[in-house]
Order: C-alpha cells, then structure tokens, then sequence
C-alpha cells in the first residue's frame, strides 16, 4: 500500500511512502513521521496513490501519530488546505503547517510557559502635561523612562525600557518608589479576554435586524449573504442572534472572523457575552500551548464557536453551521507570505463545501464582494438605520491649501507676531474650535493621521535628499521616542544624522507629520487634557490595544490619536468628534486600490463618530477635496462611490473585473533581477501562446513601486484573467518549470488576487 504524503516543503507534489505491512492504511489527515532526506520529518497523509517515484528508493512510513479514526485534519479542512494549495499556487504541505497548530508539527511536548520577565506598569497615570512637568521637574531621566512606557501601551519589559533609554535600573527604581510606576512578574500578566467586565447586549433586536436574521437562518443551505450595514447600524447583533440559532437551536457550529483580535476587543466581548464558554478566541498572543489547547477543545467539540483573526478559519470544527466574516474589506485578510490566501475568499469556499451559511458584514463592502452581490453570487442584505436610533454625524471639510493660504495672508497683515505654532500648522480653525468645545463639554474626539513617527522623513536643507534605509528604497522616519530614523518596512533604526549624507549640509529638515508630532502639538496646546495615543509604535505590549481602549471606553481620555488603528470597530457614545488631519495619505499611492481604501478609511473613522444620544460630527482636512473618496466619504454615499470607482476599473481594466495575480521577481542584485524578471515574462509568456490559452493577458514586467525591500530588489509581472480563463494551472506549470538562474539569491513568487501592488 501507497500513501501520498505533504512535507512542509516548499514543493508541489505530495511524496510517495509505503504503508508497513502490520500497518493499518491510515486515514487522509493523518499525521505520520516519514524518513525525509537524512532525518526525519512529520508529514500529513493526502491519500492512497498507486504513483512510484521513479529513481529513488521508496520508503516507508516510520510512525503512525494520530488514533487511527481520529485523524489531526478533519476531512473538511483537508479538503480546504487543498483548495488553498490549487488556488493560491502554494504547496499543500506548506498550506497544511499554516493550518495546523505548531505543536503538531513537532514530534516534541509543547514547552511548557514558565519564563519570568520583570515588567513596569503604569500605576499613576499622568495623562497632563502639567501634572508631569511638576513631577518631574528635576528628573528628566524618568520622565523620558515614564513617556517610553506610556507610549508602549502602559506596560513594557523593563529591561527593554533600560535599553532603548540606556539609563540604569536606578531609574525604575526611583518611579516605583514614587507610586508611578509597578513591577510585577510578567507570569502575573493576566489573559484579559478571559477576565475582561461584561457587556450587556442590546435586548431585543430591531424590526429591521429580526427580518435580515429570519432570511439569513432560512436560506437554504451554502447561501452566501452580503450584509452591508452603516456604521453603527447593530451588525454585531445580526451575528450573534444568528449564531444563536444556529449553534444553540441547530447545536451546529461556527467560525466568526475579524480583522484583528487586539483591535476589535469590543466585538470579542460581545460574542463572550452571549456565547460564554462556548467560544474560543484565537489570538495572536496565545502560547503555542494554549493554541493546540484551544485547537483540541474545538476538535472535540468541546468549543462550538471560533473566534479569531484570519488563520481561525481552519478551526477543526465538524458540522459546521455558519462563518461570518466581519469587516469583509479588510485588507488584513490576505495573508502576506505563503500560502498567501484571502480569508474571506476562502470562508466563502469552505463554508459552501460544508453547506454552511456565510454572512460577510461591512459599512463600505469592498468591490469584489458589491460586484458578486450585484452577479447574484450572494444575497445582498441592507441595513440603513443607526440600531440605537441617531443618524450617522455630518462630515465637514477643510481644504488644507486654502487655510494656509488664509494663515499666511494673516501673518503678512500682521508682521511682528510670532510664527505659528505647532498646533496651528497642524489643526485648522474649524477643528480647532471644534475639538476646544469637545473638552470644556467633557466629551471625546478621535484624531485620526495615518502616519507614524514624529516626521515622515529627514531632507536636507542644502541638497535636498532625504536620510534613506540602506536595505529599502523608502525614506526613513524620525521618531523621537526613543530618538532616530526607523524603516517601516524592515525595522531598521539608525541616530539621526548630524550631516548629509551626501553633501555634508548641517541643516537637516524634519518634514510630513507623524502621530508622534501630532501627540506632542496637541499636548502642548491642551496641557491639561488626557491624551492617549494608539498606533504601533504604542501597542507593542500583548494586551496594549485593548488597554487603550478600555481607557477610552471608562472616559479616561479625552482625546484618542492615532492611525488608522482607530478607525476599526470602536463603539463609544462619548466620541463625539473626528477629525481627519490629512485624508490625503495613501491617496495617490501607485496602487488600483488607492482610492478604495481611502474612502474605507475616512467612511469607518467617520462612523466612530456620533454613537450616542449626543450626536456627533466630523472634520476632514485634505488638499484634494474634489477627489471621490473624499468627497463621497463626505456624503456618506457607498453607492456614487462604487459607481464611480467601478468605471475606472474598466480601463484599463482592474478587478472586481478581473482576476488578477502579481508575478513578483526578487533578487540581491538589481540587474539580474531586472534581466530574470525579463526572462520569466518572456517564458510566461511563449508558454501561453504556445499552449493557446485564451483569456490570460500580461502587463509589464516592470520595478515594483517599491523597488527594493529588505536588500532585495523587485520586479513584477501583472497576469490579468478573465473568469473562465484557467490561471491556477497555468502558474502552477509556470512555477514549477520556468527557469531562475540559481544566483544573487532570485526568487520568483506568485500573488494571486494581491490586495496590494506595492
Ligand atoms: P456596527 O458593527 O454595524 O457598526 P454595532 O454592532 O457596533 O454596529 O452596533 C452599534 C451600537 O448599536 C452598539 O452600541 C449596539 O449595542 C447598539 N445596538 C445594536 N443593536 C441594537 C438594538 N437592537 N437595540 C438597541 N441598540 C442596539
Ligand atoms: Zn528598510
């Protein structure tokens, strides 16, 4: 007996290896230890097969790991790994390790959790300026140490702290003995999904709810539903009263995707609220322990309900019922290396499979799913009201050119005055009056930048070239806690140069605003108003998003900063502003998503506004306020939105019309990249003539808009597809055979429907 085997290997084909003679024929999904080049590797079973490889010698499995009639895959994840592998163009065995929990691939016991770390905590917040520069006065060092800490969420290691300020443990000490900072254990860091305060739900759902939950539990079996809903308008509700259904009544089970577990809190506490015990939360800061331990209680139908980001759709789970996947558009749904799959694309084919209903919910659905509602490939489902009554807040905008314009004239009428400050380069006159109200009310705001750091980037005066990283071609930030230029794209820090690189000029410029600049701006402007900051510089701790937030929620702040972490999921009735200080980030990125993410971003910030009986309202500043996103974002209209942005999609034409896949060539060296980037399109492209398939067009080859990342220069190839055209076939071949020359390490790789081109 035959066995077809995958090998976490980065190789397409299942491996052949005989069944011991004593040996049952174990089921597919099973998982085996098989002698693999010298050692031995853990494999899971694909299946009986009669190929015998030929010129090497064939094996035999050494071991049988799971019982025989409980194989570790279930049959349907299998069957979804194996989806993913065709689809995506990825090996089955590298799907398989995605899928599965680390501990299964190791033969070893999962190793135990038991390292202690001294960890500072926040134990008196100084949120004022005033209140710090009083403590402070005569110690900077703690300052430093205590605004570190506090932009790193609250809590952090200490001796991460010591070593980003390089002071000593003389500086911890000093705060604890005030009572400003605590150090504890980090084994007493608590889970808070386990341990967070209840929430109570909303009692009864509204008319227009009960009728989208009665559709949905009625339709007929593998139904897929759109269910877009504005900002506020209670889906979360809509879900869990299905679930409810669903898992209680039908005693089925059930995935819920979001997003992301850290952001979304709010919606976790939900689900616990309702569900209780009966759901798994599936988070990124689970040990690998804790990840199998979850991943055993579903298995065993312990757990019916599995709530996590993106990889919780292989959760073991038989008999299942429904898969919801909230925020449909997130672009964190598309996973970035290999498998490089679309959560929700692939919730849509594992759901079907198992004849479970699949509800994907948004405010601004992206154009892909709008585009296969409005073929009839899902139920559209709409819900067009607040739930708790209120309207969605009204949207200004100031057209940042002409309030410089009007400050400059200001300032030539009236000579002598000092230069503006900060703040006002930074807050306009509208916002600023409007935010000034917010705080003698009491109420919250949410500014939102979608930069980090405290400048976009370093150019000199003299010559004009920007400090760049040596390994990207991107320029550097400056952050100013902890002090120096940093990658966003590779991490890499260096101090802030003292002269140009280039022509040796002194006068270095810190241009482009970053939240750090913005945090500093405002504090300065409002000493005495609380000031919380959220991007990723400040929610590096496992549990720093859910903290911030829950200070938000008990009103311990009054004005909420950050990037576009911010702008996900937030339920507070107490924001009553946002403010957009630049919408033009991202806009004119070289990417045909552009302009659907913009307005995404500015329509799901601006509904965080005005949840409560007090109403809300919401200040956008932007250069470009005749572009669409912004202006349709102004009207809260999705639907002359995606009318416009359908059109352009049409020349040259762009998905949801398309089916597209990035064909990236990668390499050390820029000129055999740009040659073999050449060579493989040639290739690709004779095999297609050759072959006559019809529906498949190339465009390019071409350096990727970022042309080098991580030492690595980039090229890419964009194969467009028509529905019919057989693309997964063709760039399987294409893989498996198109010639890379094995030098400067080329690498060619293949990202099919991309959510990014960059
Ligand atoms: P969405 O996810 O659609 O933006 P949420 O699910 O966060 O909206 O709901 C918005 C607010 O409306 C929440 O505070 C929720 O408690 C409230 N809400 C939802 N449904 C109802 C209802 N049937 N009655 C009263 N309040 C509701
Ligand atoms: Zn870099």
């Amino acid at each position: 007996m035959l066995v077809s085997v995958a090998l976490s290997v980065p190789l397409f084909h299942g491996f052949t290896y005989a069944v011991p003679r004593d040996t049952p024929m174990p089921l597919p999904g099973t998982r085996v230890l098989v002698p693999w080049r010298r050692g031995r590797e853990i494999g899971v079973v694909l299946g009986p097969t009669d190929v015998v490889p030929t010129g090497v010698q064939l094996r035999s499995i050494s071991r049988v790991l799971d019982a025989a009639d409980r194989p570790a895959v279930p049959e349907s994840l299998l069957a979804l790994a194996t989806w993913i592998a065709d689809y995506y163009v990825a090996p089955i065995g590298q799907v398989l390790r995605a899928a599965l929990p680390t501990v299964l691939w190791s033969t070893a016991k999962p190793a135990p959790t038991g390292r202690t770390q001294r960890v500072a905590e926040i134990a008196l917040e100084l949120p004022s300026l005033l209140d710090r520069e009083q403590r402070f006065a005569r110690a900077p060092k703690q300052r430093a140490l205590y605004e570190l800490l506090e932009s790193s969420g609250g809590r952090a290691p200490v001796a991460r702290l010591l070593e980003q300020l390089g002071v000593t443990n003389g500086v911890v000490d000093a705060l604890a003995k005030k009572g400003i900072v605590r150090l504890i254990d980090a084994e007493q860091l608590r889970d808070p999904f386990a341990e967070r305060a209840a929430v109570t739900l909303p009692p009864t759902p509204t008319p227009a709810q009960r009728r989208i939950v009665e559709a949905l539990t009625g339709a007929p079996p593998g139904t897929s539903a759109l269910l877009h809903g504005i900002t506020g308008s209670g889906k979360t509700l809509v879900y869990i009263e299905v679930l409810r259904h669903i898992v209680r009544t039908l005693g089925r089970t059930a995935i819920v995707l979001v997003p992301e577990i850290a952001l979304t809190p709010q919606t976790v506490d939900r689900f616990r609220a309702a569900f209780g015990d009966d759901i798994a939360v599936l988070h990124s800061a689970l040990s690998d322990g804790e990840r199998f331990d979850a991943w055993r209680a579903l298995r065993r139908g312990d757990k019916r309900i599995a709530v996590g980001a993106r990889s919780a759709l292989f959760a073991p789970l038989d008999d299942l019922g429904v898969v919801i996947v909230d925020e449909e558009h997130e672009a964190s749904y598309k996973q970035a290396e290999t498998p490089r799959y679309h959560a929700r694309d692939a919730a849509l084919v594992r759901a079907k499979a198992a004849g479970a209903l699949c509800v994907l919910g948004s405010a601004t659905p992206s154009l892909e799913t709008w585009q296969g509602a409005a073929d009839g490939r899902h139920e559209h489902f709409t819900l067009t009201e607040r739930a708790g009554g209120g309207a969605l807040p009204p949207v200004r905008v100031v057209d940042l050119r002409a309030a410089r314009r009007v400050a400059a004239a200001e300032r030539r009428r009236a000579p002598g005055q000092d230069a503006p400050s900060a703040y006002a380069g930074i807050v306009t006159a509208p916002l600023d009056s409007a935010l000034r109200a917010r705080l003698t009310r009491g109420e919250q705001s949410l500014l939102l930048l979608n930069r980090r750091g405290y400048a976009a980037f370093v150019q000199c005066d003299e010559c004009g070239a920007p400090a760049t990283c040596p390994h990207c071609s991107i320029s550097l930030t400056y952050h100013r806690i902890p002090e120096g230029l940093a990658c966003h794209y590779c991490g890499h820090r260096e101090p802030m140069a003292t002269s140009c690189p280039v022509c040796n000029g002194t006068r270095l410029a810190r241009r482009g605003l970053g939240t750090q600049q913005v945090e500093r701006a405002v504090a300065e402007e409002f000493p005495e108003a609380r000031i919380a900051r959220m991007d990723v510089d400040t929610t590096t701790g496992k549990w720093a998003h859910a903290e911030i937030l829950d200070r938000v929620g008990r009103g311990e702040v009054d004005i909420l900063l950050g990037t576009q972490m911010i702008a996900k999921g937030l339920d507070f009735p107490n924001v009553t502003l946002v403010g957009v200080l630049d919408a033009d980030t991202g806009i004119n990125l070289p990417d045909f998503r552009a302009s659907e993410r913009c307005f995404q971003l500015l329509s799901q910030v601006a509904g965080r506004a005005g949840r409560g009986p007090k109403g809300g309202e919401v200040i956008i500043q932007t250069r470009v306020p005749e572009h669409h996103a912004v202006r349709c974002a102004l009207a809260h209209d999705y639907h002359a939105f995606v009318r416009e942005e359908l059109s352009a999609r049409r020349v040259p034409v762009y998905p949801p019309f398309v089916r597209v896949a990035n064909v990236l060539v990668s390499g050390l060296e820029q000129r055999a990249v740009a040659a073999c980037a050449a060579s493989v399109s040639t290739w690709l492209a004779e095999l297609i003539a050759a072959r006559r398939v019809e529906g498949l067009t190339l465009v390019g080859p071409a350096p990727s808009p970022i042309e080098k990342i991580k030492d690595r220069w980039r090229w890419h190839l964009l194969v467009k597809a028509d529905a019919k055209a057989p693309m997964a076939r063709v760039l399987r071949y294409f893989l498996e055979r198109v010639p890379v020359p094995a030098a400067h390490d080329l690498r060619v790789v293949v990202d099919r429907d991309p959510v990014q081109l960059l």
